[in-house]
């Protein structure tokens, strides 16, 4: 790694949402914070295989999908070998559904945040909890 300016390596985000919008309010709300790479994957398949191809540095993951949904792919990145299993993983969730934060926890995230979201400061708070030093 000799030689690259740690502070010029972007750190990683991946976001897991099925929902467009959803996609893009969060993108919006990232970008205030710092000049991450954004890869986005709209199921847990397309999750998967961005993990296995980007190495993200920090995921939020959506519950609710089509194909795979977020509680069995946090699942599946927790049993992969290697250093993916760690990446922290923050699940968004939807506020009307109870229980769904306590089955993401269960099933491996970090953290959650309830949609819609809203509070920009929140976000802050678990980016620099999560995201993991240069
Ligand atoms: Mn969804």
């Amino acid at each position: 790694m000799s030689g690259l300016d740690p502070a010029s390596i972007r750190k990683r985000i991946l976001i897991v949402e099925d929902n467009e919008d959803n996609r893009r309010i969060l993108i919006y709300r990232l970008k205030k914070f710092g000049d991450f790479e954004i890869f986005e994957a709209t199921n847990g398949i397309e999750a998967l295989d961005v993990v296995r191809s980007a190495h993200p540095d920090l995921i939020f993951m959506d519950l609710k999908m089509p194909v795979l949904d977020g509680w069995e792919t946090v699942r599946r990145i927790r049993a992969m070998d290697g250093d993916s299993k760690q990446i922290p993983i923050i699940a968004v969730t939807a506020q009307a559904m109870g229980g769904d934060e306590e089955r993401a926890l269960a099933a491996g995230c970090d953290d959650y945040l309830a949609k819609p979201i809203v509070d920009s400061q929140l976000i802050k708070e678990k980016l620099d909890r999560l995201l993991p030093p240069n």
